[in-house]
């Protein structure tokens, strides 16, 4: 598949991801294809050497692995991190308010979005509701709405002379919820709500009984610049790395080899990681501890695999942007379609030392893929990842990296083409070597 192909289809999952739990469902599909089964974690696990698996949690958090050949203990886990949520705007419980004739749905942050770029966006929502059916069984149930349904009005500048010399600043009790409707004087804002959503869902109002639902975009990824080198969507951060670890994964010869490869997906790193799902919880060491009980490796193997197991951590990465200069270290600065990046961090907010580097480079060079090194200005705090959580929880080598782009956190991010097929053409390498 040619780059641009990767990239068109990276965009098509993200176009149909609005939300973690339904990027998780499309994964699901695509493992489908590729004979994955399915384990519950309430049940007991038979693996089969070369068997391939995945356990879901809460709807939004997923570990996918195939069990190697040779014995873990000689191959340890080679995994690949990644995070399924973005920031951006969340549903409250009491979801709908009247003000002055305007129905607006209230709204809460999650995670660190660019506030201002979810202004004068075509919006709508996606998420997961749980209601009673018929039997009166408790069910959960994915909604998309397709069509726009939300808008966020930016003040006209005849009210706001000074946005663009001091930026859009929104308070984030007052001047974030969205205008959904205008509402005839008998109707009751949480009603209106509710009937929306029994009409997405097919379920009667009065079953429904609470929400996970983000606010997305509508808008579709597209190819720009002109030569179409660069690609533009929400979510890149981080569905992009979802997308490549799991490209991957999903061929063939890599499915194939010997070594016990996982890809572990987590929901709330925009948050903190702090969840049952999230990488701060149990969720990987539960699966990678089931997945040695059941290869009959003991407390002493299980412990030998882990010393020679090996973290990728991809997230996205801050890609040079010409206008403004001083933002970034002017050593470091990593440019778009010029390869991976590798993060690094001297307090550890990346998982990166010398010797991940050094393997990671070694298997860029061995896949013929160009590589880049990010240091954030030390005047400024740097971000983090799911690296330094996952790879302290279970004390594996681990390094950070991902594909530089622009304006992360914004609802509208962009990246380059070639990056991302170079991203798994790496990752594919660091699961056969
Ligand atoms: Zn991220």
């Amino acid at each position: 598949m040619s780059a641009q192909q990767q990239v068109q289809n990276l965009l098509n999952f993200i176009d149909s991801s609005p939300s973690p739990w339904h990027a998780v469902k499309n994964i699901e599909a695509q493992l489908a294809v590729f004979q994955f089964i399915k384990l519950d974690e309430k049940e007991k696990w038979v693996l089969e050497p070369g068997g391939r698996y995945y356990v879901i949690r809460d709807h939004s958090s997923i570990i996918i692995f195939v069990q190697g050949q040779k014995p873990l203990v000689e191959t340890g886990f080679k995994i690949i991190g990644a995070h399924t949520d973005s920031p951006g705007l969340r549903i409250k419980p009491n979801a709908a308010s009247i003000m002055d004739g305007l129905l607006r749905l209230n709204v809460e942050v999650y995670g660190g979005p660019i506030l201002a770029t979810f202004t004068d966006r075509d919006l709508s929502l996606a998420g997961r509701i749980s209601y009673k059916d018929e039997q009166n069984h408790l069910v959960s149930s994915l909604v998309k709405f397709e069509r726009p349904l939300l808008r966020l009005p930016n003040l006209a500048i005849h009210m706001n002379r000074a946005v663009n010399e001091e930026g859009l600043k929104l308070h984030k009790q007052n001047e974030l919820p969205l205008i959904l409707s205008v509402l005839a004087d008998e109707c009751l804002p949480q009603a209106y709500f509710l009937q929306l959503v029994q009409e997405q869902l097919g379920c009667d109002a009065e079953r429904i009984l609470s929400w996970d639902l983000a606010v997305y975009d509508t808008q579709k990824g597209v190819l720009w610049g002109g030569n179409d080198e660069f690609y533009a969507d929400s979510q890149l951060d981080n569905l992009a790395s979802c997308h490549a670890a799991l490209q991957a994964l999903l061929d063939d010869a890599v499915l194939e080899n010997d070594n016990t490869l996982v890809c572990a997906f987590f929901d709330h790193e925009e948050i903190g990681s702090e969840s049952n799902k999230g990488a701060g919880g149990s969720f990987l060491t539960d699966v990678l501890e089931r997945i040695a009980s059941a290869s009959e490796c003991d407390r002493e193997d299980f412990a030998r695999a882990l010393a020679q197991s090996f973290l990728i951590s991809a997230d996205m990465a801050h890609a040079y942007q010409p206008s403004f200069p001083s933002a970034y270290d002017p050593e470091h600065k990593v440019l778009v379609n010029k390869g991976p990046v590798i993060k690094v961090n001297a307090s550890h907010r990346y998982s990166t030392e010398g010797v991940s580097q050094a393997m990671f480079i070694d298997w860029c060079e061995q896949a013929s893929v160009p590589y880049q090194r990010y240091s954030h200005r030390s005047d400024l705090s740097c971000g983090s990842t799911i690296g330094p959580i996952t790879s302290a929880r279970l004390g594996i080598r681990a390094i950070d990296v991902g594909c530089p782009m622009w304006a992360m956190h914004s609802i509208r991010e962009s990246a380059g083409v070639l990056d991302h097929d170079y991203m798994i053409r790496v990752m594919k390498k660091s699961f056969v070597k």
